[in-house]
């Protein structure tokens, strides 16, 4: 048996969204521009898709274009911004930001655009005071901060945000990635003008994804051509995948709707605090009261977590050190080292990330492979 426990790098496809789009592979495979009956199928599909993600989002469905996932989503709405005040070029971001923000803005900013990236305070949320002195009034085109982050489930304050942004006369993107299906997220009532949404991340396919685009919000196409998605962006219709992510939509909506305690925080409350019991040196990274239900990253003292993550493979359970893209890597988290964790301390630091999927006896399992991995990593010390 073995025991997933990576959920925030990626998500099993609910079965019932994939049952949903076998059809639009085959029998409804017609392009949703299509002057053909056949054509009006799929294109009924799309528009339901939209309104089931305009749901979860408490948004209107014209609030939403579909993108090929949270890194076309992040991007376009830099560039949005950044084309649509051609006059302002500065951008303010946030040291812990996912790559798909940071990658773009560094590159941009070899092309002149000035970026400023604010700290987090040692709890893993941006720090407010240093956001409201990065802000420029008529020079700031957009504050991109996400609202959850990926290694550690840190839920940022976006009315905050939004309300500094707004005050600069900034637009404000989020990347909500990791928020989106996890925690309430009522786009229109948060002040955020872009938020990048990933479908794999909530139980859909990969490879398709939306971005909200506020009708308060100015908008730039970062993908010209066939005019799809209203003009927003070009390219036939991944119908199958919008399918996929909108019926993952309506499951995650219907989830949070059905529990306003999420069990999935119950699990993983029980993981850390059984692990803090039958261990000692076990820390939770990030504010416990702002963490997204699903995730804890944790600080095992004395373990390497490269060595640790290729024990709990052996013993079947599937987690990573930091973010995905970091796992291999010898460089600690960015994140973490940003939260004022030593070099050493973000070393050994596991990401746990369940889903509504994980069960009570996934959770005993890790439970135990972690309590004897840690362990056995700790007898092999020199020291001890
Ligand atoms: N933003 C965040 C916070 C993420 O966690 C990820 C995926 O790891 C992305 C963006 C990229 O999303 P996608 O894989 O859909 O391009």
């Amino acid at each position: 048996m073995s025991v997933y426990l990576d959920n925030n790098a990626t998500t099993p496809v609910d079965p019932a969204a994939l049952k949903a789009m076998l059809p639009y592979f085959t029998e409804h495979f017609h392009n949703p521009s299509g002057a053909y009956a056949a054509s009006k199928t799929a294109a009924a599909a799309v528009g339901k898709a939209r309104g089931q993600v305009a749901q979860l989002l408490h948004c209107k469905p014209s609030e939403v274009v579909f993108t090929s996932g949270g890194t076309e989503s992040d991007i376009t709405a830099i560039d949005s911004a950044l084309n649509c005040y051609r006059a302002k070029n500065h951008v303010v971001t946030c040291s812990t930001e996912h790559p798909a923000v940071l990658e773009p803005l560094a590159t941009r900013s070899r092309f002149g655009v000035e970026v400023t990236t604010v700290g987090v305070t040692p709890g893993g949320q941006i720090d407010l005071d240093q956001l409201r002195a990065a802000v420029r009034p008529g020079k700031t085109a957009l504050v991109s901060v996400m609202w959850a982050n990926n290694e550690t489930g840190v839920i940022n304050p976006v009315h905050e945000i939004a309300e500094i942004a707004a005050s600069a006369g900034a637009f404000f993107h989020s990347d909500a990635v990791q928020a989106v299906g996890k925690i309430p997220t009522n786009l229109p009532a948060s002040g955020i003008h872009y938020a990048s949404v990933s479908a794999h991340k909530l139980h859909g396919p990969k490879g398709i994804g939306a971005l909200f685009v506020s009708e308060k919000a100015r908008f730039f196409p970062a993908l010209e051509g066939g005019g799809q998605e209203s003009g927003r962006r070009s390219g036939t219709e991944n119908v199958p995948g919008i399918v996929g992510l909108g019926t993952a939509a309506a499951i995650a909506f219907q989830h949070l709707q059905d529990h306003p305690t999420d069990p999935v925080a119950t699990l993983r409350d029980h993981l850390v605090s059984s692990l803090q019991t039958n261990l000692t040196g076990v820390h939770l990274n990030g504010d416990p009261a702002h963490i997204t239900p699903n995730t804890a990253s944790v600080r095992f003292d004395g373990c390497d977590a490269a060595g640790l993550l290729l024990l709990l493979d052996r013993a079947g359970v599937a987690c990573s050190a930091g973010s995905a893209c970091h796992t291999g890597s010898a460089k600690p988290s960015g994140i973490l080292t940003a939260m004022g964790i030593p070099a050493a301390g973000a070393r050994t630091t596991l990401r746990l990330s369940l889903s509504r999927f994980t069960t009570a006896a996934d959770i005993d399992l890790a439970i135990t492979a972690i309590t004897s991995s840690v362990e056995k990593m700790r007898s092999l010390r020199p020291s001890s």
